[in-house]
């Protein structure tokens, strides 16, 4: 089910999926080997490529249960306690702003801890997920804010589980 605005084009951008980990968890991903979650998480990537690398493309990965594990936030997604509870997208061809993105949030005034190495392999961000203290309405708009503050015009889309 992917959001009906990105479902059109092959837009280039930026997203942030808001996970809520509703159980105490122990999950392994990957290299990083076995975490602690519990709670709210944002993870910020991009999409700036044609077909599965668009913004739609990576976006309806992350949110289809059937695939393979392959990127660190997918060891995340198929716990069954995970739940993707917003997204947050921007159009941009600048594939860096997910950085910008992933640092604006971690420098915002509210409680968030960085998941080191987390969804970073591929450049020097100190963590792609962050996990956020507070509401999920308060982790929404410090996620925004991060938005903003990297210069992009972010819309938001609030998800519920069909089960
Ligand atoms: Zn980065």
């Amino acid at each position: 089910m992917t959001p009906k605005s990105i479902r059109q084009t092959e837009e280039k951008g930026v997203y942030t999926l808001l996970v809520k980990v509703k159980l105490d968890e122990w999950i392994k991903v990957g290299r990083l080997g076995r975490l602690r979650f519990s709670g709210l998480y944002a993870y910020t990537g991009s999409g700036v490529g044609k077909g599965s690398t668009s913004l739609n493309g990576r976006v309806s990965r992350h949110l289809c249960d059937e695939k393979k594990t392959r990127w660190h936030i997918d060891y995340l997604l198929r716990c069954p306690s995970a739940e993707v509870k917003s997204l947050v997208t921007s159009r941009t061809e600048i594939k860096s702003k997910e950085c910008e993105v992933a640092y604006n949030i971690l420098s915002s005034n509210g409680y968030v801890t960085p998941i080191d190495k987390f969804g970073s392999s591929d450049c020097s961000c100190r963590s792609h997920l962050i996990h956020l203290e507070g509401s999920s309405r308060q982790a929404l708009q410090t996620i925004l804010k991060a938005y903003k503050r990297s210069g992009l015009n972010p819309r938001a889309v609030s998800r519920r589980r069909s089960s």
